[in-house]
């Protein structure tokens, strides 16, 4: 039968075992002990799924206490030197790279590709020396062997570790870091051949990226020098194509590729070609990004195709590794009976590799009984009522030219809108929520669970808009905001009051360390029933006489923290999205509301893998994000939120989306991003965040003011306000009411002095 393998496991626990573990060990209520024990149980009891699901060989390295790619750099001995460590061998001193300690600040996080996970990345210097350091791999693929799994143990690849590390040091280029690195890689090769490991897996999903060439260059003779004495290698790639370097990879001296052909399915036709005899072909045709059923017809035309060719040299397995989706379905009791079946978690995934093995090997004859099922559950999603909504495709159809875009340009609106709402020159204002007190979560917490009635609920958080409203006209700021008290997440709060989305009990996804995310899951045609911000709003509004800005969440950051449909272009539930933000945002207008902010926190990240994506995704989200804000009057203020820096690539498109004010993060980079806006003549209204949130440091009058000269002498003066770098819902109050207090005390000094 063709071999069924699996890339790796979500290391979390179906019921976030290892992030409470981990939670109560760093808060003192758990021994160092009891967290090793309990990390041992999660390894056997994943290992144990995975073999009862028929998995022949089974990933082990793929468990992590915080993160892979910080995994190998203990493994390496590569631990940045600021830390002081001769050799690390303890985990209190791992925790200290992943969470920083009280001389250094932990090591940088970023995106793992385009996915919500988050990894430590490598620090190097031009002295980096890299040792076989750690035998936490050897002792975990023992503890497998122990277990009777046949493990095969996963490395991230040399090309992979040193291309998504940063260099330190003016002038290194990381790639010279690869004759130092080899040596190591090789010497845990020869290790893992002497425990009697057949089958390694490397990965080196950077060759889905647009690798510089001479990167992809270096492929050859790192493999050639890996390849011997070593156990056979299984060199595998995911995210996106790797067409472009098939003849090179074919002609690795490696046993085996594996590549993505959910992403990807052009690939299969370019890789058999002539495809070598020695090696094994892995097919990753069940999606481990995405939670839906497998199309296990549709799968087999494609592994019958290659299995023509390659016989047993087929491998079935997951697209990448399952990390990216929740564990399992099986403990869902909430979801729609319908929509249920018509999912897919990392334990039924498993069960689909295993009978599209059989099926390929056997004949789909053998695997009749699950091809009924999956075809029943197709077929009930094809026509399913639950799924397709008349209402919303005529609303597109209907679209003109003139909905997506205001109706006059930049020049007058802000005109109009200054004559509306005469504000000062430096307006301040803030991103949109306030501290979530105790009080707020377990209020929310209450009314969810039914303690509080919705009564009592509305007057604890009318309380709160109070409060807020309050403090803010104290404070004197220009733009007030309501503060968000009744949202526990910004796309939740959206997705629950909207059609076409469902949430599960236990769908967590790891996105870093402890931290895990529930994303919701998007079955069908979206529409909004009610209005969702305008009561809150309104009530806020009444507050005062200060112009109350309305908050939603944009259609890309709501598309990209969900999981999405894959029967429908992602563009497709964008523009449904994007028609029910607006339909709030003319029922915020109609109701008042002058000014509306629609958050888009996510638009960069949505970014595809490679750059000759970009434009139709660009072209896409702008259009989405403009459909939500176009359906105004002149004088209503349209603005928007991104909270990260790097703008220049896309500035374009962010010029496109219009609107008439901007509010980004740039107190950490010293606004020097500004420079990116000022060069690309960027036409809006800015606002530059003055000091950062993630910190509860308040940030003296001096060091805004210093900051909002840097903007002054890059960005007209009559186009910038005032304001922080994101929301303040993390912060406590008295840091908050101190910071702020600073703020309007800059945004005061900027307006008296003269232009
Ligand atoms: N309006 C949101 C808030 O203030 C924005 C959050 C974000 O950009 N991540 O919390
Ligand atoms: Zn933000």
């Amino acid at each position: 039968m063709a071999i069924t393998h699996n890339l790796g496991f979500p290391r979390i626990g179906a019921q976030r075992e290892l992030k409470k573990a981990l939670e109560s060990y760093w808060n003192g209520q758990l021994d160092e002990a009891s967290l090793l024990a309990i990390g041992k149980e999660l390894r056997a009891r994943h290992w144990a799924v995975q073999r009862d699901a028929g998995i022949a060989l089974i990933p082990a390295g793929d468990f992590a206490w915080y993160d892979q790619m910080l995994n190998m750099t203990v493994l390496l001995g590569a631990a940045p030197e600021r830390f002081g460590f001769t050799g690390l061998s303890t985990l209190e001193q791992y925790f200290q790279l992943a969470r920083g300690n009280a001389q250094q600040p932990a090591m940088e996080m970023t995106k793992w590709f385009d996915t919500n996970y988050h990894y430590l990345v490598p620090e190097f210097l031009n002295s980096t020396e890299f040792n076989l350091n750690s035998t936490w791999l050897f002792d975990e693929v023992g503890e497998a062997q122990a277990l009777g799994i046949n493990a095969k143990p996963v490395l991230i690849g040399p090309l992979t570790y040193l291309y998504l590390g940063k260099e330190k040091h003016a002038g290194l280029n990381r790639l010279n870091l690869l004759p130092k690195l080899i040596p190591v890689y090789k010497q845990i090769l020869e290790r893992l051949n002497a425990q009697g490991v057949e089958w390694v897996q490397i990965d080196e999903p950077v060759l889905a990226l647009d690798l510089p060439q001479e990167w992809v260059a270096a492929l050859a003779h790192t493999y050639a020098s890996l390849s011997q004495d070593a156990p056979k290698i299984l060199l595998a790639t995911y995210f996106d194509s790797v067409e472009d370097h098939a003849e090179a990879l074919k002609a690795l001296p490696v046993a085996g590729l594996h590549i993505d052909l959910v992403r990807a399915p052009q690939q299969a036709d370019i890789f058999i070609r002539d495809f070598p005899v020695d090696k094994i072909l892995s097919a990753g045709i069940v999606d481990g990004r995405n939670i839906w059923l497998n199309n296990l017809p549709a799968s087999l035309s494609i592994l019958e195709e290659l299995h023509i060719t390659l016989g047993d040299r087929l491998w079935v397995a997951p697209s990448c590794s399952l990390l990216h989706v929740p564990v399992d379905l099986a403990q869902e009791t909430g979801l729609d009976k319908t929509v249920k079946s018509w999912m897919a978690f990392a334990t039924q995934k498993l069960e689909e590799v295993v009978t599209l093995a059989q099926g390929v090997s056997h004949g789909r004859e053998a695997i009749a009984p699950q091809l009924a099922k999956t075809n029943a559950a197709l077929e009930s999603r094809v026509y399913s009522p639950l799924r397709h909504d008349r209402e919303v495709h005529q609303r597109i159809a209907a679209l003109k030219p003139a909905d997506e875009k205001r109706s006059t340009p930049f020049a007058q609106r802000i005109a109009a809108q200054q004559e509306q709402f005469k504000l000062p020159a430096f307006p301040t204002t803030t991103i949109g929520s306030f501290p979530q007190t105790a009080a707020i979560r377990s209020a929310r917490a209450g009314y969810k669970q039914g303690k509080l009635s919705e009564e009592q609920y509305r007057t604890a958080m009318q309380a709160e808009i109070h409060h807020v409203v309050a403090k803010q006209e104290e404070l004197g700021i220009d733009v007030l905001v309501h503060g968000e008290a009744e949202r526990n997440d910004m796309v939740e709060y959206f997705g629950e009051q909207l059609k076409g989305f469902a949430f599960t009990q236990y769908g967590w996804v790891q996105s870093y360390g402890s931290r895990c995310v529930k994303p919701p899951i998007i079955y069908g045609d979206i529409s909004r029933p009610h209005p969702m911000t305008v009561e809150w709003s309104c009530y806020a509004q009444s507050l005062t006489d200060k112009p109350m800005k309305g908050m939603l969440t944009g259609p890309i950051t709501i598309l990209q923290w969900s999981f999405v449909r894959n029967d429908i272009p992602r563009a497709a539930t964008a523009l449904q999205i994007a028609l029910a933000i607006r339909a709030e945002v003319q029922d915020l207008e109609r109701a008042g509301i002058g000014i509306i902010q629609i958050d888009e926190a996510a638009l960069r990240e949505g970014l595809p893998i490679k750059r000759q994506d970009w434009a139709h995704y660009l072209d896409w989200a702008v259009r989405a994000f403009r459909i939500s804000t176009s359906g105004v009057r002149d004088t209503t203020q349209i603005h928007t939120h991104m909270c990260y820096s790097e703008f220049n690539d896309i500035l374009p498109a962010i010029a496109a989306m219009d609107a008439d004010v901007i509010t980004i993060e740039t107190s950490r980079s010293d606004m020097e991003l500004l420079e990116a806006f000022r060069a690309f003549h960027y036409p809006n209204d800015i606002g530059p965040g003055v000091y950062d949130i993630h910190s509860p440091r308040v940030p003296s009058q001096e060091e805004m003011q210093r900051l909002m000269r840097k903007a002054c002498a890059v960005i007209p003066r009559e186009r910038l306000w005032v304001n922080p770098d994101c929301g303040l819902k993390t912060r406590g109050w008295p840091e908050v009411e101190a910071a702020l207090r600073n703020m309007v005390a800059v945004a005061h000094t900027l307006r008296n002095i003269a232009a």
